[in-house]
């Protein structure tokens, strides 16, 4: 039967009240408590009250979880199965994970805020997809034969990396596990996942269904707890094979330090952005601005591909503005974010609210005009609150243009022309996604190839597709989730020599 899906504000409330969160870590096919019985509290950042008091990953706790899972890892229960049996529990696991949409929808909006109509209408069917993407490629992976000499016969085997820890942030909490999960378990890993503080309960869940799917003990433990503590344990771990993280581009950083002065564990990461939405005066102007706006204000603007910096061409910018906050006002109003009707929740924790407000008043000190919001919205004062905002009349070289805010901040930048546009966007240390609004195909073509993006969108923004690379260059991070070339992120070539001569 399938489960009911909550219809109003109500319901959903009605839901979250005496909810059963889990408070217990998922090790080794079972939920157990921190070995050192750790504990911290999470905060529901709409209201700032205590959801639920969660087990404290630690040290120890890690070592466990990797202890498991090379166990697992070595008795080949998941390495060596029939690759079709790993598809069949893949496929499983994903069924498991739709059937509990609600669930899902309920934890990271809860933890952090997100809109419940985001989680059902976004990250769950984006979750769901991207696993049985990843499972039904399992059987489509081929090694090789090489032609190498008469006497000889090569071939390359693709083979698992062994264990691997997955290091995921807040912003999409199960999401960006199960973009990593599919690829990483699709080839056979053993996997440990450590999420994000502020937003834990959804990865227990996850593990929980994988073993609920028949996923074997020890192939899928997370392990909530601090990045300080339980990442960077991971991250240090002699015995962990990869790293696959996503979050700021400096503990991407860290992540190649640790590994750097560990095992020389593989690292891939998926870091932030400052991305930037170029908007040509020949474009259909309507529907820049409505993508502009999405690309600004969706999910509170805490989305590594933001569209935060808009350069527009110096003869529409006064329309594009007026144009801009009308459809702002009329697509992003904060509001509860269990209210089926609501687009923009509050921001992550009180230190994001911080450091948010922070970079508006930057933006004010440098000169930026500021053309609307800013401040907090009027009786929303309990929670982690921020009104969508927007500078005019900003350079590329003020903070709010060059620094990640993660935060509902747009930046318009007038340009002269697409030659300059260009400058300016590759003129950063990110590069995750950019977009060109124009009718001008030469000119579309010509942006796509010349800027320093991972990924480009022409007259649209945000769209993705499991069969799609994510990821970006320079500080953006060097991986990519999704698509064929993330499963040979979580694995590897094997050399294989016979000799034929007599
Ligand atoms: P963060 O870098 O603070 O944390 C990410 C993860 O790393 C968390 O699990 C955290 O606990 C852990 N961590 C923190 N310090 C650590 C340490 N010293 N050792 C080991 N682990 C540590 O990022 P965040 O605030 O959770 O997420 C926001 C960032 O993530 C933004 O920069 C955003 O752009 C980025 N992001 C990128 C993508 C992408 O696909 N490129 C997607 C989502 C988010």
């Amino acid at each position: 039967m399938a489960a009911h899906i909550p219809a109003t504000r109500q319901e959903w409330h009605d839901r979250a009240v005496n909810y059963p969160f889990e408070p217990r870590l998922f090790i080794d096919g079972e939920l157990v408590d921190a070995i050192d019985g750790g504990r911290f509290e999470s905060v529901n950042p709409a209201t700032g009250d205590t959801i639920a008091t969660l087990a404290e990953g630690n040290e120890k706790d890690v070592e466990r979880a990797v202890a498991a899972a090379r166990r697992a890892f070595e008795a080949g229960v998941w390495s060596r199965i029939a690759p079709r049996m790993r598809m069949d529990i893949l496929l499983k696991f994903a069924d498991l994970v739709e059937g509990r949409a609600v669930d899902f929808a309920l934890l990271d909006s809860l933890e952090m805020g997100k809109p419940v109509s985001s989680m059902m209408g976004f990250d769950v069917p984006s979750a769901v997809a991207n696993l049985r993407f990843a499972a039904e490629a399992i059987d489509k992976m081929e090694g090789a034969v090489t032609n190498t000499h008469p006497d000889v016969l090569h071939y390359i085997l693709r083979q698992p990396l062994g264990v691997v820890s997955l290091i995921v942030p807040w912003n999409y909490p199960m999401m960006m596990a199960a973009w990593k999960l599919g690829p990483a378990l699709a080839m056979g890993n053993c996997v440990i996942v450590k999420p994000a503080q502020q937003s834990s309960m959804s990865a227990v869940l996850l593990a929980r269904l994988f073993a609920e799917a028949g996923g074997p003990a020890g192939v899928f433990s997370a392990v909530p707890g601090s990045g300080a503590v339980a990442g960077q344990a991971l991250a240090r771990h002699m015995d962990v094979d990869k790293i696959g993280f996503t979050g700021s581009a400096p503990v991407g950083g860290l992540m190649m330090r640790y590994a750097g002065e560990s095992n020389l564990k593989h690292v891939t990461t998926e870091c932030g952005g400052k991305s930037p939405q170029v908007v040509l005066a020949d474009c259909d102007l309507d529907t820049a601005v409505e993508m502009a706006v999405h690309g600004v204000y969706s999910n509170q603007g805490e989305v590594c591909a933001a569209g935060s910096r808009i350069m527009v061409e110096e003869p529409i910018v006064d329309t594009f503005l007026e144009r801009f906050q009308a459809r702002t006002v009329a697509l992003y109003a904060p509001g509860d974010p269990l209210d089926p009707a609501t687009s923009m929740g509050p921001l992550v924790d009180e230190r994001q609210h911080r450091t948010v407000s922070g970079y508006v008043e930057a933006g004010k000190a440098e000169g930026a005009r500021l053309a609307f919001g800013g401040g907090v919205p009027a009786g929303m004062e309990g929670g982690y609150y921020l009104e969508p905002t927007l500078f005019a009349d900003v350079r590329n070289d003020m903070k709010i243009a060059a620094e990640e805010i993660f935060g509902p901040v747009g930046a318009v930048l007038p340009i002269r022309d697409m030659e300059e546009g260009i400058v300016l966007a590759n003129d950063s240390i990110f590069g995750l996604g950019a977009s060109v609004w124009t009718k001008d195909l030469a000119r579309a073509h010509r942006f796509a190839r010349d800027v320093e993006s991972g990924m480009v969108w022409v007259n649209t923004y945000f769209d993705q597709d499991p069969t799609a690379p994510w990821g970006g260059v320079k500080q953006s991070g060097n991986g990519r989730d999704k698509c064929m070339e993330a499963l040979s992120h979580y694995s590897q070539t094997k050399s294989v020599w016979m000799s034929l001569g007599g």
